[in-house]
C-alpha cells in the first residue's frame, strides 16, 4: 500500500497526460487564446518545469517600459531549442536580458520567455496558450 499522500504528490509533479506524448513532446498544435493563431505545430515542443515571471496579457505595446507590473509565475512550460520551430511568434523588445514572446498575429502576450544568455530556450507557458 502506498504511503497516504503518495499519489497525489505523483500526480502533482507530472507533465499533463492530455497534452504530453510519452516522449515529452506536445501532442496538440499551441494556439494564441485570443486569435486561434498557431503558434506551435504538434511534436516540435519538449515539456518542461522551470518557475518563470511573465507580466499579464495584453498588447504589447502596453506591455514595453512598464516595471514592478502585474504578472504570475508560471510553472509549466514547452521548451523550444530554435526559434525556427515556432509557426509564428513575436518578441518584445529586450527587458533587460529577456524578450518576451507575444503572438505574430494579435501581439498579445507574453505567451512565452526567452532569455538573451541562451539561444536554445524559448518557453512558452501552457496556461498562457490554447491546445488544439
Ligand atoms: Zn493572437
Amino acid at each position: 500500500m502506498a504511503a497516504p499522500g503518495s499519489e497525489m504528490e505523483a500526480a502533482a509533479g507530472a507533465a499533463p497526460e492530455e497534452l504530453v506524448c510519452a516522449q515529452g513532446r506536445n501532442r496538440k498544435a499551441v494556439l494564441c487564446q485570443r486569435c486561434g493563431s498557431r503558434v506551435l505545430l504538434p511534436g516540435t515542443a519538449t515539456f518542461a518545469r522551470r518557475e518563470l515571471f511573465l507580466p499579464a496579457m495584453k498588447k504589447k505595446t502596453a506591455l514595453m517600459g512598464n516595471s514592478g507590473q502585474d504578472g504570475d509565475v508560471l510553472q509549466d512550460h514547452w521548451l523550444v531549442e530554435d526559434m525556427f520551430s515556432f509557426e509564428n511568434v513575436g518578441f518584445t523588445k529586450d527587458v533587460g536580458n529577456i524578450k518576451f514572446l507575444v503572438c505574430a498575429d494579435c501581439e498579445v502576450g507574453p505567451i512565452g520567455w526567452h532569455c538573451l544568455d541562451d539561444k536554445k530556450s524559448f518557453y512558452v507557458a501552457l496556461d498562457r496558450v490554447s491546445h488544439e
